[in-house]
């Protein structure tokens, strides 16, 4: 469709495939990459339909809505769900052939359940609670996974875990949890138990904790090309894979003592060059922004000023000659010399990264380049 609205998100899908390329360089694993959250932000129909053309077989989601609508994409590709899933939708998931994370035997049970009536093996990873304290079995219920595997119709296929603190410097928790898992796996090993997929790195523990990486990986952040913290993947070679731009609507020069936006928090000093932009907190550009965010206007870094709006934000572009109507104003990304990473817009509102790309609105249209 055509854009209307002077404000999109650029997602360069030959760099999510540079990341994918640089990621399978650290690990003999099997990457399942983790497209949770519409691939935290920039697709998942498309990233997925990039990430396959390289190889990818198994995808990880959060739920079950995003599991099925890749599935009614492609429906030839294994879908995981790493978080938890009702046990009403067993049905759906056994004919779908998703692979759940389970946790209880009720729904071990549930899932066995719809499996035999559709005559079918319905195949599920269990996941173990090491120390995240977050779903799972605790280590010492290692015993019940030996009475799930007992059930007919269903086949434990793997066993994975997701650690704390694998974003740290100090990995003694995570190796810790390590531990657990490992002894877990001892254990049920030891009663004939073999479980073909082990798993429970995420990005952080692919590019620095290569003894949890087992058989099968999972990264998320990395793949966006985004560092899991300032600790771990400064120097990875990974490349940003989403920018994010608007055109300027307004520009004008306001008077010294004049104000802009709601609330009047801010107050010209001098003569003010002043330009706006079609986009607010209703496109995830958020409202914490205001008076403090930078965006880049002519390969320069401008001030946000004044309240950030739902629709519409100014910018102070005094010292930025020729700004005019139509200018790109680059939120995210490269202009010139300077670029502006979800990294850094995080500190500005002490949060991560994560969370910059999975708050932009889907009011804001992707655009895929290559
Ligand atoms: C989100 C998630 C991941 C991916 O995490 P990143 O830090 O983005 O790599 C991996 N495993 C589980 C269980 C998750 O919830």
């Amino acid at each position: 469709m055509e854009r209307l609205r002077p404000v999109w998100a650029e997602v360069d899908l030959g760099a999510l495939k540079r990341n994918y390329a640089r990621i399978q360089s650290y690990t003999k694993a099997e990457l399942m990459p983790i497209v949770k959250a519409d691939a935290y932000g920039h697709g998942a129909i498309p990233v997925v339909r990039a990430l396959k053309a390289l190889g990818a077989k198994r995808f990880g989601v959060a739920l079950l809505e995003e599991a099925l609508e890749i599935k009614r994409e492609f429906p030839e590709l294994e879908l995981m769900v790493i978080g938890a899933s009702p046990e009403e939708h067993s049905d759906t998931i056994v004919r779908e052939n998703i692979i759940p994370g389970i946790f209880s035997f009720s729904q071990a049970q549930a899932l066995a359940k719809s499996a035999g009536e559709q005559g079918k093996t319905a195949r599920v990873h269990v996941k173990i609670d090491t120390g995240m304290g977050r779903i799972g079995y605790r280590p010492e219920e290692w015993e019940q996974i030996l009475e799930i595997a007992k059930l007919p119709h269903l086949m434990v296929e793997g066993i994975y875990t997701h650690f704390a603190t694998a974003d740290h410097a100090d990995l003694t928790f995570a190796r810790k949890q390590l531990e657990r898992f490992q002894e877990v796996i001892r254990k049920l090993e030891r009663r004939g138990l073999k479980i073909p997929y082990k798993h429970a790195a995420n990005s952080a523990a692919i590019l620095h904790f290569p003894e949890a990486h087992f058989n099968l990986v999972r990264p998320g952040i990395i793949l966006y090309g985004l560092p899991p913290s300032r600790h771990v993947g400064q120097d990875a070679g990974l490349e940003p894979v989403m920018s994010w731009k608007a055109k300027v609507t307004h520009v004008k020069t306001i008077g010294a003592g004049e104000t802009v936006s709601y609330g009047r928090t801010f107050r010209a000093a001098y003569e003010t060059r002043v330009a706006t932009i079609p986009v607010g907190y209703a496109d995830g550009l958020r409202r914490a922004l205001s008076n403090c965010g930078e965006v880049l206007v002519r390969g320069q870094r401008s001030t946000i000023i004044g309240r950030v709006c739902m629709d519409q934000t100014m910018l102070e572009v005094t010292k930025i000659p020729g700004v005019q109507v139509g200018d790109v104003v680059t939120l995210l990304g490269q202009d010139g010399e300077e670029r502006i990473d979800p990294t850094e817009m995080a500190d500005w509102l002490s949060t991560i990264n994560y969370e910059i790309v999975c708050d932009i609105s889907k009011r804001v249209p992707r655009e895929y380049v290559e």
